[in-house]
């Protein structure tokens, strides 16, 4: 009879599936008692930059919650505290006396070129490293020839996705009669609405236990007080559950609408869940598809939110692993500028600034358009290095991960893939801020002019941006018109625009 062989299953912390693949494969082959599952927790990739401490209690806490749920269920785990994951397997795999380990392709680029690379001589055993199945664009590719240097629109991406899927979908035509509602969504949200209030999660004794390790870790920003997220998949889903009743309702019109006085609206905050496995795209589109189709919610809510997670999220992923490793290497625009220091401590005189990096440090989230229309809008009108932004952006957010941000930050955000990812820059003045919150009345700056000490440095940034950059704007036919505006600023006001922009970026 054959030597029954021994396994080590490396269950990544972005990856806690509730059916993981490698646990199935391993048990399918060898039985349960052959194999030991384990959790690498590496001090190298905790403190490789100073990461927010809410989201290092969420991965952690979630970790060590997952591996108690696998022993509670009949298998060997452990979870290792090593200098790195090399490290750490190398132990596990030694003292294990393991002849294979299997684990699942990471969701970055670094880490599938670790698995795939590294790990077997590192080890000396043969590494299984089997597909990724977190992704819906794992089982379906809407563009399996797709040529490097072509642009592919998220719409038609997306109604790919959920013609494959069956979302949403009469037959062949979309349920509702369209494809697309965001003309319906859009909508500031008017003074006398008050969302509802998220649910929260009271800390266990792990979690406290993890909060007081990270609380204590000295190269992380933020603070773990004050954590309440879910850490486990029953938690995630009783926050699904949340959403779906209370704020899917509302989420389509609101979707865009930025609020001095709420920082979640109508969104899930579910990304940091999704991202690290605890919940699956698909269960969440199914969802929000069951409240469309017994009248729980409106087409426009529906449909919007699907096209955040089938195709914004998917999209994103797509474009991630077809970009890769180039997209590090962009920088369209020239930016030359170092992030502001205000970045890491929200010490900035303009309210909608104030207030969106504020919440970012303490709670690591904000929703999407305060990502794109407040923070990269700013960074790429001051034209600050996009490298620099992806960094701030990675080590400050809940849900941060490189396959999700490098594509968000560098293209959709700052354009600095020249349009691959997003067709225009998204740029805007203090018009679009003003009309989409009510940050404007309370700041100091006046959000009407566009030269003079009191202007809001978005208007002196916007028109400077246009006038640096008119050559290439003129050619993009989505951006035409507001070069067009140059038009009304004669010379003097040209060059008042760019004394000004200068100054406040010199101060910068
Ligand atoms: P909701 O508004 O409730 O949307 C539902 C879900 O759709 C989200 O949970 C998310 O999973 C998905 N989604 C929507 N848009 C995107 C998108 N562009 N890319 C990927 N998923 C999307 N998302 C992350 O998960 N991690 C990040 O690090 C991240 N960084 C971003 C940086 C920038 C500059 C921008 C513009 C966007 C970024 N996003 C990121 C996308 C999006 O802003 C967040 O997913 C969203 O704000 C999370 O909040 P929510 O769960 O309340 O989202």
């Amino acid at each position: 009879m054959a030597k029954r062989r021994k396994t080590v299953v490396w269950i990544l912390g972005d990856q806690l599936l509730c059916s993981h693949p490698a646990l199935a494969q391993a048990e399918s082959e060898d039985g349960r008692e052959q194999m030991l599952v384990v959790l690498v927790e590496s001090h190298g990739r905790l403190t490789k930059r100073p990461y927010q401490r809410k989201k290092l209690v969420l991965l952690l806490s979630a970790m060590r919650h997952y591996a108690a749920d696998l022993r509670r269920h009949g298998y060997q785990v452990e979870v290792v505290k090593a200098a790195s994951f090399g490290e750490g397997l190398k132990g596990i795999v030694a003292s294990w006396r393991a002849d294979q380990l299997i684990c699942m392709a990471a969701n970055d680029f670094n880490g599938r070129r670790f698995q795939q690379e590294r790990l077997p001589d590192l080890l000396n055993i043969p590494v299984v490293v089997l597909p990724n199945r977190q992704f819906l664009t794992g089982q379906y590719d809407p563009y399996p020839d797709a040529e490097p240097e072509k642009r592919y629109l998220m719409e038609y991406f997306y109604r790919k996705m959920r013609r494959h899927f069956e979302v949403l979908v009469d037959g062949d035509a979309p349920a509702g009669g369209k494809w697309n509602y965001d003309r319906e969504n859009r909508k500031p949200l008017p003074k006398d609405k008050e969302p509802p209030p998220i649910i929260t999660f009271e800390p266990d004794a792990i979690t406290g236990e993890v909060m007081e390790e990270v609380a204590i870790l000295p190269t992380a920003i933020g603070t773990s007080t004050g954590f309440d997220l879910a850490v486990t998949r029953e938690q995630a889903l009783l926050a699904v559950e949340e959403f779906i009743g209370r704020r899917l309702v509302d989420f389509g019109p609101y979707e865009d609408a930025m609020s001095s006085q709420h920082s979640l609206l109508y969104h899930s905050k579910l990304s940091a869940y999704l991202n690290i496995g605890l919940l699956e795209p698909m269960e969440l589109i199914r969802s929000a598809e069951a409240a469309y189709q017994s009248g729980a919610a409106p087409i426009n809510s529906v449909e919007g939110f699907v096209r955040q997670i089938l195709g914004w999220r998917e999209y994103i992923c797509w474009q991630y692993w077809r970009l890769m490793p180039a997209i590090y290497d962009w920088n369209y625009w020239e930016a030359r500028h170092p992030l502001p220091r205000f970045f890491w401590d929200g010490q900035v005189d303009l309210a909608c600034l104030n207030h969106v990096l504020r919440q970012a440090i303490q709670t690591g989230y904000n929703h999407h358009i305060e990502r794109l229309m407040i923070l990269c809008n700013f960074s790429l009108l001051a034209g600050v290095k996009p490298n620099e932004v992806n960094e701030w952006f990675l080590s400050t957010y809940i849900d941060a991960y490189d396959w999700v941000m490098a594509p968000n930050v560098l293209g959709m955000g700052l354009n600095a893939d020249g349009g691959l990812i997003a067709t225009k820059p998204y740029i805007a003045s203090a018009n679009y801020i003003n009309k989409m919150s009510d940050h404007c009345g309370s700041c100091r700056y006046d959000r009407k002019k566009r030269i003079g000490d009191d202007a809001c440095p978005f208007n002196t940034l916007y028109w400077n941006f246009l006038i640096q950059h008119e050559e290439r704007l003129r050619a993009n036919p989505r951006l035409g018109p507001n070069v067009l505006g140059l038009r009304h600023l004669d010379d003097h006001e040209r060059l008042a625009v760019q004394q000004d922009a200068g100054r406040f970026l010199d101060r910068l």
